[in-house]
């Protein structure tokens, strides 16, 4: 398994692992069990999300330009769950409903 992304949040690596899933490559998350084992406060660049060698080209250039195009202010909220999602998905990252409804 490759790194492809560090982040500070977990629920950062879940987008990833979202938008990586919508292009068929399959991720794991690691560093999130060392988080929750300091309770609720972030561990700096911990939690990672790995992909399989041979995805690791395409996943690193879809995540770039993933971050190219997030923009914190198109943010919305899932009506679904409640949870809070960047303006360039499409559907919720944490239970699948779509923007839109
Ligand atoms: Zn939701």
């Amino acid at each position: 398994m490759k790194t492809v992304f560090t982040t500070v949040t977990s629920a950062e690596a879940h987008l990833v692992v979202h938008l990586l899933a919508r292009h068929n490559i399959a991720a794991d998350i690691s560093g999130e069990a060392l988080q929750g084992a300091l309770g609720e406060l972030p561990v700096f660049g911990n939690v990672r999300v790995k992909v399989a060698a041979a995805d690791e080209a395409r996943a690193k250039q879809l995540i770039a330009e993933w971050e190219q195009t997030s923009d914190s202010s198109n943010e919305w909220r899932c009506n679904a769950c409640a949870e809070t999602n960047p303006g360039s998905f499409e559907f919720c990252w944490q239970c699948g409903a779509s923007a839109a409804t």
